[in-house]
């Protein structure tokens, strides 16, 4: 047996591993071989099993963002050469951008935005990205989820939902200023989403449009506004018929008879809650110093039978 295999004896046996979808030990066995090649002096060939091998370990963490980064790394320090993965051939650069734009996907998709500004960045950034994966991959198989088996993507197909939540992300931004264009904004990602065939994420878009393009006037002061959800908000009831009738001399509902909720506007929705707070504390203060004088005269008379007791012992 020989003592040392030959560099393309180890990348077909590693290769092969792959190709029977153990991942595992592909990435064993391509971290042996760079280990092997660097200690050989094979600097390109250990550069080359690092690829692989941070390839591989993107498996160990498909949702991770900084496996996608590393592998983009390892593969771009082998440039332009050609890679056998599973039962493709493609250029490192091209898997570098590939996994790039993966990385970009998570990153950008698991960042929850604080206020307009962060919102309007999500939604420009998951444009950008979704106008990438149309551009640079096109009508072609994403490399990486097909090695996972996680199913034919193509970068168009990945463009969809990208573009859908940019909308969305759009939609949050404008909502707190301009709740109408923030419904647009959610009738735009409602027709990617069907687009995307994702009929479950299309319905919730279109309850958006419907919430936020919806009116009222507000029960306690008359105010109109826009933005169920947003700037008005349901308060459960207990209406009559007489008060379900006039719900207002205008078009605008103050009230859902249906489900015995009045509408609030966010100002009056605000003052009834916090007034309705102030007054529990205040409640409970009450309470506790009742129980707090009960509990003392109760310690003080204690007290007294334990005295009694002491004198009758003595
Ligand atoms: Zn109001």
């Amino acid at each position: 047996m020989p003592l040392l295999k030959t560099a393309p004896e180890i990348f077909a046996q590693a290769h092969n591993l792959v190709q029977r979808g153990d991942f595992g030990g592909a990435l064993a066995r391509y971290g042996e071989a760079a280990n092997k090649f660097s200690k050989l002096g094979d600097a390109q060939s250990a550069a080359l099993a690092n690829a692989y091998a941070a390839t591989m370990a993107i498996h160990h963490g498909v949702n991770n963002p900084a496996t996608y980064r590393a592998a983009t790394q390892a593969l771009q320090a082998v440039g332009d050469a050609p890679l056998k993965i599973g039962l493709r051939e493609v250029d490192a650069s091209h898997l570098a951008s590939e996994a790039t734009l993966l990385a970009e996907e998570l990153e950008w998709l698991a960042f929850e935005p604080l206020g307009a500004d962060q919102f309007r960045q999500k939604a420009q950034a998951l444009q950008t990205l979704s106008m990438k994966f149309r551009t640079q991959i096109g009508d072609q198989v994403l490399i990486l989820p097909e090695l996972f088996r996680h199913g034919t993507v193509r970068g168009t197909q990945k463009a969809l939902p990208l573009a859908a939540y940019a909308e969305q992300a759009l939609g949050e931004a404008l909502v707190g200023t301009d709740p109408k264009a923030a419904a647009e904004h959610y009738q735009s990602a409602r027709l990617w989403w069907v687009q995307a065939g994702n009929q479950g994420l299309a319905e919730a878009a279109a309850a958006r449009v419907r919430g936020y393009g919806r009116s009222a006037r507000c029960w306690f002061c008359g105010r109109e506004v826009t933005g169920e959800g947003v700037h008005f908000l349901s308060i459960p009831s207990n209406l009559t018929e007489l008060l379900t009738r006039g719900t207002g001399d205008g078009v605008l509902a103050s009230a859902n008879a249906s489900q015995n909720t009045v509408y609030a506007c966010r100002g009056c929705h605000g003052a009834i809650h916090s007034l309705a707070d102030q007054i529990a504390v205040q409640r409970m203060q009450e309470l506790e110093a009742r129980v707090g004088a009960q509990l003392q005269a109760l310690r003080q008379e204690l007290a007294a039978v334990r005295a009694a007791l002491n004198s009758i012992r003595r």
